[in-house]
């Protein structure tokens, strides 16, 4: 297969998500020597890629009802309660775990991967601390972040930092085998699919999912493997606790992995095309050839704009049938784009007062969506 583009040459950085049940006992308590255990995985697969690997852990919430003695259904204080104090005890342990390094805690929410600026930010904190020789662990900020402002499982967060990271390996630990043919607790004879060649069927089979502790299953598992597939990354889910990391370091292949896609336009251009558009831009069938040409959006191809974006904002690109043709980063906000809209490059100056960008879309900042 193709090495995706911009993905930068060199040893492949790894980053590993741990569940709540690869790390508890049967009790829901953290358990040390299973901690310990995805500990010496990361060292082992640190010394097989040259590479620190990132840690994705939950388990803040169980530990800290099991603190706090909570039982049964939470508010949203009470899990809030005990997101913040589950939150410095799980990274207690973790760092205990590590006795010869340090850890680097970082908690996420959803912001602050759809907000460039606090993308690039928490980007910024994790090379800090790979630099720093520390290994990073990350959760996401359930103590404030809660309904829209979470990502909601730590899977889906776990692709988010593959992103972050510029990982080209995404492990997913959990607490079965991998991805079943079939349900193994009707069918004795199913099977681990070693190769997923076809997501979506995946998926419809899997149908929601939930575990015991965490809030993943199989669902979230192969719709965070679809985020890290389209940027490129590879992700493997596989059973087995820490042992089994320290197997793939080795060079083994447990579980099931499903493939980064080929033509995967890299980790920036995938989170462009994760953006939830602000507006859209209208355009003439030629800018559409330019586009899937690989070019910019020039002022002269657009006509017209809907919604009220700004700057940087994401906007979906609309041919003239109506159907969006690319997603990207506009460098004018709304009344600008409609005021410059089929005029020409020369003219912006004029019109605007200002003339800031050759292009409304930078090709750099732009996904093309559809296939020609
Ligand atoms: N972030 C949560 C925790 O640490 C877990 C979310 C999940 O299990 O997906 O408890």
């Amino acid at each position: 297969m193709d090495a995706p583009p911009q993905r930068p040459a060199g040893p492949s950085r790894v980053v590993v998500k741990v569940g709540t049940s690869s790390i508890t006992d049967a009790s829901g308590r953290l358990d040390d020597a299973r901690m310990r255990a995805v500990a010496d995985g990361l060292t082992a697969l640190e010394a097989a890629t040259g590479t620190t690997p990132v840690l994705v852990s939950s388990g803040a919430g169980a530990a800290g009802r099991e603190r706090l003695g909570l039982v049964g259904p939470l508010t949203l204080p009470a899990k809030q309660a005990a997101a913040a104090v589950g939150q410095t005890l799980l990274m207690a342990r973790w760092d205990a775990a590590f006795p010869a390094r340090p850890v680097a805690q970082l908690l996420l929410s959803a912001d602050d991967v759809r907000d460039r600026a606090r993308y690039v930010n928490a980007k910024h904190a994790l090379q800090a601390s790979l630099q720093a020789g520390a290994i990073p662990i990350v959760n996401e900020n359930d103590s404030v972040a809660t309904s829209e402002l979470k990502l909601g499982d730590n899977d889906t967060l776990s692709a988010w930092v593959a992103y972050l990271a510029g990982a080209d390996t995404l492990l997913v630990l959990t607490d079965v085998d991998g991805l079943y043919d079939r349900d193994p607790r009707q069918h004795p004879g199913a099977r681990v699919v070693e190769v997923v060649d076809d997501l979506d069927a995946a998926a419809a089979r899997v149908g929601p999912s939930a575990g015991r502790h965490g809030t993943g299953g199989m669902a979230t598992k192969l719709r965070a493997a679809r985020i890290a597939r389209d940027a490129g990354i590879a992700t493997r889910i596989l059973g087995g606790g820490g042992a089994a990391l320290a197997a793939v370091a080795g060079g083994a292949t447990p579980g099931t992995l499903v493939p980064p896609a080929a033509d995967a336009p890299g980790a920036r251009k995938a989170w462009i095309a994760q953006q939830p558009p602000r507006g859209r831009v209208l355009v003439d069938a030629g800018a559409v050839d330019a586009l899937r040409d690989g070019r910019s959006l020039l002022p002269r191809g657009v006509t017209g704009a809907e919604g009220t974006f700004a700057f940087g904002d994401a906007v979906d690109v609309v041919e003239p049938g109506g159907a969006t043709v690319a997603r990207g980063l506009v460098n004018y906000d709304a009344a600008a784009v409609a005021a410059v809209a089929g005029r020409h490059t020369r003219d912006v100056t004029e019109v605007l007062g200002a003339h800031d960008f050759d292009e409304v879309v930078h090709r750099d900042n732009l996904v093309v969506l559809a296939a020609r």
